[in-house]
């Protein structure tokens, strides 16, 4: 009989060797530091950016008192407690064309939503409950002053703080920006990510498949999980398992990313081979992860560049991806407002699951006809399988110690909306 080795590999649900994903997150996260380096930009080119000052309004907002519905404004004292006031409509104030006159007593000025409110009036009332005749409003009581009025410094005041350094801003963020007539904003620089793909079985688009061939995905899902990051990619397509290409391509990104990232490689085996050239450019750590999928994933620094190696299952590249990876960016972009969403949903559908690691099933998120958020496993949880990542909107997180998940039970999801 052959005699079969045990070797560590992506099979072993306990391994004693392995990193739990909240020390690998920590190791990370206390090497990364945000790059240096701001730049300027006008409100639209800020989408997406990550802020870099705080910002403080430079004006009172709303900067005028004024009318928050369309109607008449007057003094409240010439309105009755019971009763209907006839008041003289002695002209109109629109947005962007203020009366310029006063309203004394027993007067009214039509007034316009968004318009300045014009001196001596204190009061606001509703079109809907004014009556009018020629150049004559008929109101009735039930009528307060100040009411219907915005105003001026009521949203902000000038000075006060709106915006965060280290956030990233959003179209709110634009267009609270231009409200201030602020023109440009302080971002932090695009951090720049060099991307490969490794091994002498992939193809890219166009080429013919040979046997035991397979097209690269890894370096598509990669372009879109770094476009959607808002980072600079530089795609430095499929370097062959060969030492001179592999050391090449990682002295080339180093040279020009703020990061760098491979996919396949450094599972047991290949990793010493890899190893010898990351140990030679720079001080990589190979990790076994107690999780599932993406147990091996190398990380460390080559050149300046901070590097990330991750598996070459598809599914684990966007597991590792996302759980370590865009933290990681996001520090390095200056980001502080990131925050992950996880909630608690009864899962529909039994789950498999062995004690020893954690594991990122996919999943689908629904709402029951009776209102409820539920979630079942979509299935097949291969690594290698992306028919199933592309057709789940969430992650269900199962922690080490779990075992299988009955029908029914509760899990935690990190939904792929607000994640990505
Ligand atoms: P490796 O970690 O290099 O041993 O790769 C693990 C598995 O992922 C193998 O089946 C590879 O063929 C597959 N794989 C590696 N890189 C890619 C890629 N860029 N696109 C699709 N599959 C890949
Ligand atoms: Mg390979």
């Amino acid at each position: 009989m052959t005699q079969i080795s045990i070797q560590p590999s992506c099979a072993d649900d306990y391994d004693p060797n392995s990193l739990r994903v909240d020390q690998a997150l920590q190791r990370i996260d206390g090497v990364v530091k945000p790059v240096a380096g701001h730049e300027r930009v006008a409100p639209r080119s800020a989408l997406d950016r990550i802020l870099a000052e705080t910002i403080a309004s430079p004006i009172d907002v709303p900067a005028h008192t004024n009318s928050a519905m369309d109607g008449y404004a007057v003094r409240a004292a010439d309105l009755p407690s019971s009763g209907v006031a006839e008041l003289r409509v002695i002209g109109t104030a629109l947005a962007g064309a203020p009366f310029p006159g006063r309203v004394e007593s027993g007067a009214a000025v039509r007034i316009m939503t968004g318009a300045v409110l014009p001196r001596g009036a204190d009061c606001v009332v509703m079109q809907e409950h004014a009556q009018r005749k020629g150049e004559t409003a008929f109101i009735g009581s039930d009528h307060k002053a100040g009411q219907n009025i915005r105003e001026a410094g009521e949203d902000l005041r000038e000075g006060d703080v709106v915006l965060e350094a280290g956030r990233r801003l959003s179209p709110a963020d634009l267009g609270l920006l231009a409200s201030l007539g602020v023109a440009e904003v302080s971002v932090w620089r695009r951090l720049r990510v060099a991307f490969f793909s490794t091994g002498d079985e992939l193809r890219s688009i166009g080429e013919r498949l040979r046997e035991g061939e397979i097209y690269d995905s890894n370096r598509y899902t990669l372009y879109g999980m770094l476009t959607r990051l808002g980072v600079e990619v530089i795609d430095m397509g499929v370097v062959r398992d060969r030492r001179e290409d592999l050391e090449r391509a990682f002295k080339t990104a180093a040279e020009s990313a703020d990061a760098i990232i491979s996919s396949g490689g450094v599972s047991v085996g290949e990793a010493d081979f890899v190893k010898d050239i990351l140990q030679a450019l720079g001080e990589v750590n190979f990790w076994k992860i107690a999780m599932k999928p993406g147990r091996p994933l190398a990380f460390g620094r080559v050149g300046g560049a901070v590097f990330f190696g991750l598996p070459g299952n598809p599914v684990s590249v966007m597991v590792t991806f996302y759980q370590f990876v865009q933290p990681a960016l996001r520090r390095m972009m200056g980001q502080t407002d990131a925050t992950e969403v996880t909630f608690e949903v009864s899962c529909t559908t039994r789950l498999r699951k062995r004690p020893g690691r954690m594991e990122f099933q996919r999943g689908i998120l629904e709402r029951r006809p009776d209102g409820h958020l539920v979630v079942h496993g979509t299935g097949d949880q291969g690594s290698g399988i992306l028919r199933t990542m592309s057709r789940a909107n969430c992650f269900i997180v199962l922690p080490e110690d779990c075992g299988n998940v009955e029908a029914g039970a509760s899990v935690n999801v990190q939904p792929f909306e607000g994640l990505v």
